[in-house]
């Protein structure tokens, strides 16, 4: 059967895998960003909710038949069948019955949900044992993809032991942490270095969990890297995010060693109130000192944060400025709170009264002239104060702060369109 998969705009490493499993099924596959497909089946790989209200890809499910979705979106499928013509949503990991599903269709399929006489069947999820998989298809382009400095994000584990609200990891991998082998990952990565992809990120909540069995195996995750690292060389390789108490010395170490020498942190707020709101289980004690820690290794460190979250005060936010102030972070990244269906946070969210949300209140403090709304007037000062509170500070230029009123512009838009969209969902989008 001739198959198209489709990942919008960039490739996922799902829809690479995925492609290597139907072509070992002797499928001829493709895989594309592009909304092209002359396949007898499409699968297409979304990741985000504001894709589903993309009016390309919402056009390109209507116009094609056999069309079947799989990603992160996949687990409210009520949802993604609610505004997606397509045939079935994989809910969960789609490995072991993707090549089922299209040859056979949905139907008695575990992992699939589908219409049948007007009512969405769900069929229960299975979760893979063995991660360990076929190579997946490298298109040639891939090379070319840029995602924040990689060529590709792999997956050397899946799941995660934290319980953050915000965070869908959990819900869509699960608790219990489950790795590929060293040999796998390694045969991938040496394919894909000579079919031209050169520089490679590790994805996955929390690098440092590779091996993870009741406790960190630093020894796996050190030997993991240094063998990517032989193939690839250190300045080719990153393992961006990390945990701030899922790491010491000796994983801070092979960072440095094996890689470009970058750690994410996820820090979120400077405030405990909100950092416990977001069932984060680190202090922001537990944080500085990560950073601290980082740094004395020689380790740069970019960190994450997230504001107008609910209940976040004005004093909250001023907590998380000073605590930038104090980090003085190589790179920081600022997001207003966004409600991913079957987390907690979404739950909350779609129960406040729209005026309890930062995104509905007029911000009425310094930059008023610019109405914005509160978070995005907090996203956007902390991306200013952020970038003045930098090792090396540097002058913001008018093109960056226009840049960064943009962004802080499209956040506020993008959610506001994402919680209208689960309100209408609103009985599916709570685990
Ligand atoms: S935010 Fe990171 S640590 Fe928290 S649940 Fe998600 S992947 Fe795990």
């Amino acid at each position: 059967m001739k198959i198209d998969i489709i990942s919008p705009g960039t490739y996922t490493y799902g829809s690479l895998v995925l492609g290597g499993v139907l072509r070992e099924r002797g499928h001829t596959v493709t895989v594309t960003t592009n909304l092209h497909s002359q396949g007898e089946a499409t699968l297409m790989s979304l990741f985000s909710t504001m894709q589903l209200l993309d009016e390309r890809i919402r056009d390109f499910v209507s116009a094609h038949e056999n069309v079947y979705i799989g990603g992160p979106v996949g687990l409210c499928p009520e949802m993604v069948l609610g505004e997606l013509d397509a045939k079935a949503v994989v809910t969960g990991e789609g490995e072991e019955i993707v090549a089922d599903l299209v040859e056979k269709g949905p139907a008695g399929l575990p992992g699939v949900a589908y219409r049948e006489n007007g009512m969405i069947m769900k069929n229960p999820s299975l979760s893979i044992q063995s991660l360990d998989h076929v190579l997946p298809i490298i298109p040639d382009d891939l090379k070319r993809q840029n995602v924040r400095g990689a060529n590709v994000y792999i997956e050397t584990h899946r799941g995660c032991l934290g319980s953050c609200t915000f965070c869908q990891v959990p819900r869509f991998f699960g608790r219990s942490i489950r790795s590929r082998s060293i040999e796998n990952i390694v045969a991938e990565v040496r394919e894909m270095k000579r079919q031209g992809v050169s520089r490679v990120a590790i994805s996955g909540g929390t690098g440092s969990l590779f091996g993870y069995r009741n406790e960190i195996n630093k020894e796996a995750f050190v030997q993991m890297l240094k063998s990517l690292s032989e193939i690839l060389g250190k300045r080719n390789l990153s393992v961006p995010d990390m945990r701030v108490d899922m790491l010491d010395e000796a994983v801070l170490q092979a960072v440095r060693d094996y890689t470009i020498g970058w750690v994410f942190f996820g820090l979120e707020s400077g405030s405990d109130a909100m950092l416990r709101a977001m069932r984060k289980a680190v202090t922001v004690k537990d944080n500085l000192r990560a950073v601290q820690l980082a740094r004395s290794m020689g380790v740069k460190v970019g960190g994450s944060f997230i504001v107008g979250y609910p209940g976040e005060t004005r004093e909250d936010f001023e907590k998380t400025m000073r605590f930038a102030e104090e980090a003085m972070l190589d790179d920081v990244f600022v997001s207003i709170a966004e409600p991913i269906p079957k987390t907690p946070l979404a739950a909350q969210m779609i129960e406040l009264s729209p005026e309890d949300l930062a995104l509905n209140q007029e911000h009425r403090g310094e930059f008023r002239a610019l109405k914005l709304s509160e978070a995005e007037a907090r996203c956007f000062e902390l991306m200013l104060h952020a970038q003045s509170c930098k090792p090396i500070p540097r002058a913001i230029s008018n093109d960056q702060y226009d840049a960064y009123l943009n962004e802080a512009r499209c956040q506020g838009r993008d959610i506001k369109r994402v919680i209208q969209l689960l309100q209408k969902y609103k009985e599916y989008v709570p685990a």
